[in-house]
């Protein structure tokens, strides 16, 4: 592991100040704020991430869940997912949300990952992992090892010639389908970022994850009043029971009014380069009868776009029932 200076920051400012700061002199790598540290210290030790400084945030005053006045959530960026996940207003209005999380890692890496990291969490391609091999995200232009490599757990979705690599949070699909808004404070002041537009497709550049510049700092999350009378669902299909990546997962958030959808949402995990909120679904199941015929004509148009690699084609039907399942739970009784 290349050695570094730690700096404990006592304010957001100043948090933000020593990471604009160093990245300007050193273009933008040189600086890693870290909370959790479940994904920066394992990249750090795989000499993946080589920051010269590592801004500790964890004294920041952002670890509350608020309600806000117009019935919305305030999520600070060091709120821990068990805090997150085990909250009695996420568990009552966002069910989806704290079972996405529920569904992550294990009790003790949810006891330390943060809100603020889980949005940034690195791929697991196994490639990204190893500095022996070509990786056009860690090393740009050096190719990508995972096509025409192993990619059975790779993404289908959004790929493109550079990178396939998944997105592999569970708390970012339910994000997705919840519309939350993620707040960031940087060198230029403060601003807002929709969840759709915060991750960014790999194109040619994988390496560049989401519409954050070096220095920002993200300081909360928030998430709208739950629609009313609307009922959520996640369902994360995986190899193994519990503490695995999904191989494809589904968010959903549905409301129904005289036996049809009045509104839906729909994002997918473990396919998609991005958390893949899928509008083109969404609109198709709008007005329909509540129902298997209406639920996989959704899931067909979710996955139309699917582009599979050599091992990965399994996911495109895997996806599919995925979605449809999740999509009766939160309907059942409704
Ligand atoms: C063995 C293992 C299994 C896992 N299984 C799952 C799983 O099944 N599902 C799942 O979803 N996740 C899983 N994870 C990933 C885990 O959820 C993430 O590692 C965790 O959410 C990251 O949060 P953190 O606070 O530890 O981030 P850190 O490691 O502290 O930071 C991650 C990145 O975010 C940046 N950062 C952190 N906070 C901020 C902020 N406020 N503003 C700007 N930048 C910030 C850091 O600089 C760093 O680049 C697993 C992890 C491990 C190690
Ligand atoms: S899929 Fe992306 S992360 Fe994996 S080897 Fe290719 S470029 Fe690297």
């Amino acid at each position: 592991m290349q050695s570094f200076e730690f700096v404990r920051a006592q304010d957001a400012s100043a948090a933000v100040a020593a990471s604009a700061r160093s990245n300007t002199a050193q273009q933008g790598a040189s600086v890693r704020f870290v909370a959790g540290g479940t994904t920066l210290l394992d990249l750090m030790k795989l000499n993946v991430e080589r920051p010269l400084q590592v801004v500790d945030i964890n004294r920041l005053p952002l670890d509350k869940i608020e309600p806000l006045p117009d019935g919305g959530l305030k999520i600070g960026a060091t709120v821990r997912n068990a805090d997150l996940a085990h909250d009695p207003i996420v568990q009552r209005d966002y069910a989806v949300l704290s079972q996405a999380l529920l569904a992550g890692a294990s009790a003790q890496l949810r006891n330390m990952a943060t809100t603020g990291g889980n949005l940034l969490q690195r791929t697991r391609c196994m490639y990204f992992r190893d500095t022996s091999m070509p990786c056009n995200k860690r090393e740009p232009g050096t190719g990508c090892s995972a096509i025409g490599g192993a990619n059975r757990t790779l993404a289908i979705l959004g790929t493109s010639e550079y990178c396939i690599a998944t997105n592999p949070s569970d708390m970012n699909v339910a994000m997705a389908v919840l519309e939350a808004t993620i707040h960031v404070q940087g060198v230029k002041g403060v601003r807002s970022i929709p969840f759709t537009d915060f991750h960014v497709l790999p194109g040619n550049t994988p390496q560049r994850e989401t519409v954050l510049e070096p220095g920002d700092l993200i300081t909360h999350v928030t998430l709208p009043p739950a629609p009313p009378g609307s009922r959520s669902f996640y369902l994360k299909l995986r190899d193994r029971a519990s503490y695995e990546f999904a191989l494809a997962s589904a968010a959903v958030v549905v409301t129904v009014a005289d036996g049809k959808v009045a509104r839906a949402r729909m994002a997918l995990g473990g396919v998609g380069t991005k958390p893949w909120r899928s509008t083109e679904a969404e609109s198709l199941l709008t007005g329909q009868l509540v129902g298997d015929p209406a639920f996989r004509r959704a899931a067909d148009a979710a996955l139309r776009d699917a582009k599979p690699q050599s091992q990965n084609g399994f996911k495109v039907e895997l996806a599919k029932r995925c979605l449809v399942y999740a999509l009766k739970q939160a309907t059942q009784s409704a």
